[in-house]
């Protein structure tokens, strides 16, 4: 069976109350005109810590399956024990998506594909498994569990959404590369934690020519009891379908040099963050130095760090960078590392 694309799966992180989910669903039918999409909500909610919100549980697919018939839209929730599967397929779930917390534990998606298994023939209406990257940067980890997935023959969805609120472009290329075959979808809200960074990683869908995006969408999001601060209104969604950021239709082709340089763009801000942290360190040394009546510039030390990441640098072999780049991107950092020890 094959899925309309672009393919968006909308809506709020949770399904918090009726009013919520009905109120929301219905706002995003008036943003998005004759766009297509799938309603989305949590109703059970695996979240890093017990103290907060942890999802309605069943009752929220009861509100999802009225979104469904008063509004025609198809729906989605996320499972994460076989149990889930059961519940959200019985009430009529189109598609079930697992979360990247999940999808670190590779027996917690096996249990749930074999439930899915167990499924699919009684549910018509069951359309698509979605699975999110693992909350680690694991490639291997996030193709095996499309392998375990895809053997339930329900068409499987990838999801990216990043590790840490930052994107992985060199994983979900690699996946991309592999499984040029599974759709991927950008999920612009996990990725970032901020709605005002959703609008410009939703280009990425465009210039990578991914099949579509995840965006957490809720009728007041201030008030939003998980994920506040990433979730955008009704209108602010309608703001970036209107402008030119998502241009339609998609290529679906992959466009290799923007993700080389997504890539890139990756490392260097790891890289500059990498660099910043070392000074902050750098400073804290200073102040020690200061306290303990110690020189800033201590010429052994230095030469102690330039023959480790000489051994280092060797050890690289093949992909050893030159002695003489290495010494001299060093020697630039040691040279302001100094500067802020003054
Ligand atoms: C979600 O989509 O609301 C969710 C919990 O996502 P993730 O698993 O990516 O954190
Ligand atoms: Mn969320």
């Amino acid at each position: 069976m094959s899925i309309n694309k672009p393919i968006y799966i909308l809506g709020p992180c949770a399904a918090e109350s009726r009013e919520q989910v009905l109120l929301t669903a219905s706002q995003l039918k008036d943003a998005c005109g004759e766009i297509p999409f799938i309603y989305r909500a949590g109703a059970w909610k695996p979240r890093t810590s017990p103290h907060t919100f942890q999802g309605v549980g069943e009752e929220g697919l009861v509100w999802l399956q009225e979104v469904k018939q008063r509004l025609g839209l198809p729906v989605a929730t996320e499972v994460a024990t076989p149990e889930h599967v059961t519940k959200a397929l019985e009430a009529g779930m189109d598609y079930l998506w697992i979360g990247a917390r999940s999808s670190a534990n590779p027996l917690a998606v096996q249990a749930i594909a074999d439930a899915i298994g167990d499924w699919k023939l009684v549910n018509g209406n069951f359309k698509g498994i979605l699975i999110k990257n693992p909350v680690n940067a694991d490639a291997g980890l996030w193709i095996g569990n499309i392998e375990r997935l895809e053997k339930t023959g329900v068409p499987v969805i990838a999801v990216h959404r990043g590790c840490n609120h930052q994107p992985c472009w060199a994983m979900a290329h690699q996946v991309r590369l592999a499984r040029p075959d599974i759709p991927m979808l950008l999920d612009p809200s996990h990725m970032s934690g901020e709605a005002a960074k959703v609008p410009e990683l939703i280009q990425k869908i465009e210039e990578l020519g991914l099949d579509g995006a995840m965006v957490e969408v809720h009728c007041d999001p201030k008030s939003a009891l998980s994920d506040n601060a990433q979730q955008l209104t009704p209108k602010g969604l309608a703001e970036i379908f209107a402008s030119d950021r998502v241009s339609s239709p998609m290529g679906g082709e992959t466009k290799e040099l923007n993700w080389l340089r997504a890539e890139i763009d990756e490392l260097d801000e790891r890289l500059w963050g990498t660099i910043a942290a070392r000074m902050e360190v750098s400073e804290r040394i200073g102040k020690w130095k200061k306290a303990h009546g110690v020189a800033p510039l201590q010429p052994e030390r230095y030469q102690q760090i330039v023959e480790k990441l000489k051994i280092k640098n060797e050890e690289l072999k093949d992909k050893s960078l030159s002695t003489d780049f290495m010494l001299h991107i060093w020697e630039l950092i040691h040279q302001e590392s100094l500067r802020k020890q003054e």
